[in-house]
């Protein structure tokens, strides 16, 4: 039994209330279990109870929900009023020894944590896997940012109307060495819950920003910003300090921002949102349609772009209501003046309805799979093959997208 919020009392109203509190919970717990039963204080805000009668599970759930009811309640300290909560964790002796018991009540005490507060949860073998896997992979990250095993790749985003290239969105890899190349849907989570995505995100930034600074004129790059950084309040200097040391024009990195994002901390959010656009970054709502999508933000975030995720675009051919979005969206984009970009474009099916809603720009592998940056140069010739180089905007008009060159090197990535 784990107290939430104890720091929040101890930090706040002193140790001497943070005692006392101690001592009201654990009078509370006394008068939960039954005679036979052991009661024990086993760290700081953790308490345990060997519960020796009843038939389990109902038993432990029913003392379980009991005590997160009793200790929620508020308690008078001293003159203040306090509230916590309590998580449980509860593991069935099968005959093991003690310690293991313990150690299993507590995996489950995590998992109830994780779950939110308040809440009980009862141990089950494959946790423990799942929580060795989660510390393995938490290890071997933080030996991944000091041996640099991380890679970024890029993947193209094509102006439909003219099918030059616009820009790269920058996508980090794990290069395991044993694993082989890591999804960031993997590690990106964990590197957000241990805060190594400070460093990482850094090292992103740092290294988008100097891989652009190689590329033609105009040609942006993105970089996906989690939640973790932006609320780091020197997150503007961060970028600004890797747009100097390369020497990127501002105007050319996109910051992509999920709604999920904007909803931790709209205010922090917002003045963070707003210096960066000073400073003349462009920002991009991600994964556009999969969250609230709530159209307030629109109006009070300053986007430049909306990426529409590729779950409506994937089934745009077969449900109408996917088009009907689609078409909703790239009109409200069009209305405000934001670019609207189609993600995840496989086919040239999907590439004509795209274009034929009036959508600005579309990513997918029909136009690219992520590459390293050595096969940059090779994407910009291919896309611009007949485009009359050093006239008018540097890479257009060129190739239709979808083109016999531009479908190879697709092919190719592949
Ligand atoms: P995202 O920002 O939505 O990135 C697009 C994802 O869609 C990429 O997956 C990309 O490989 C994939 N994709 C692109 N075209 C297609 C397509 O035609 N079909 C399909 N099925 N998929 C396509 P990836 O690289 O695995 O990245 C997954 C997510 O990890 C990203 O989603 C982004 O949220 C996060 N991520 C990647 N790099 C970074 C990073 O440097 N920092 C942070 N904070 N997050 C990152
Ligand atoms: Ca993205
Ligand atoms: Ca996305």
């Amino acid at each position: 039994i784990d107290i939430d919020r104890f720091k929040v009392v101890n930090d706040t109203l002193g140790h001497a209330v943070g005692d006392a509190l101690l001592v009201a919970v654990g009078e509370r717990l006394r008068r939960c279990v039954e005679e036979g039963d052991v009661l024990a204080r086993l760290g700081a805000d953790e308490f345990g109870i060997v519960q020796r009668s009843g038939a389990q599970p109902t038993a432990a759930s029913m003392l379980a929900s009991q005590i997160i009811d009793a200790l929620g309640a508020p308690y008078d300290i001293g003159g203040h009023s306090v509230v916590v909560g309590a998580s449980v964790g509860i593991a069935l002796a099968d005959g093991e020894g003690a310690d293991s018991v313990l150690k299993n009540a507590d995996i489950a005490l995590h998992r109830a944590k994780e779950d939110g507060q308040g809440r009980f949860c009862f141990f089950e073998p494959a946790m423990n896997a799942r929580m060795h896997q989660r510390q393995r992979l938490e290890r071997d990250l933080r030996k991944a940012l000091t041996e640099q095993q991380f890679v970024l790749f890029f993947q193209p985003v094509i102006r439909l109307a003219t099918g030059a290239i616009a820009g790269f969105e920058a996508l980090v890899r794990w290069r395991h060495p044993e694993r082989g190349l890591v999804s960031p849907a993997e590690f990106i989570p964990v590197a957000e819950e241990t805060g190594l995505i400070g460093p990482l995100g850094r090292w992103v930034l740092d290294q988008a920003c100097a891989e652009a600074s190689q590329w033609p004129h105009g040609t942006k790059v993105a970089v996906n910003v989690s939640p973790k950084q932006l609320a780091d309040r020197q997150f503007p200097e961060i970028v600004e300090a890797s747009l100097r040391r390369s020497g990127l024009c501002p105007s050319r990195l996109e910051l992509e921002i999920t709604e999920s994002t904007l909803m931790a901390d709209v205010e922090g959010a917002t003045n963070a949102l707003l210096r960066l656009k000073m400073m003349g970054c462009s920002l991009a709502m991600d994964d556009f349609g999969t969250g609230y999508s709530s159209l307030g933000y629109l109006r009070t975030f300053p986007f430049d772009k909306v990426k529409i995720d590729r779950s409506f675009v994937q089934d745009l051919s077969v449900a109408r209501e996917s088009g009907a979005i689609i078409r909703a969206v790239t009109g409200l984009c069009s209305s405000l003046g934001i670019v609207s970009t189609a993600e995840g474009v496989e086919t040239e099916a999907q590439l004509a309805l795209l274009r034929a809603e009036g959508c600005t720009e579309g990513q997918g592998y029909l136009f690219g799979r992520p590459t390293p940056a050595d096969d940059i140069p090779a994407l910009f010739a291919a896309f611009s093959a007949t485009s009359p180089r050093g006239q008018g905007e540097p890479f257009g008009p060129v190739v239709s997208v979808g083109s016999e060159v531009a479908r190879r090197v697709a092919r190719e990535r592949a």
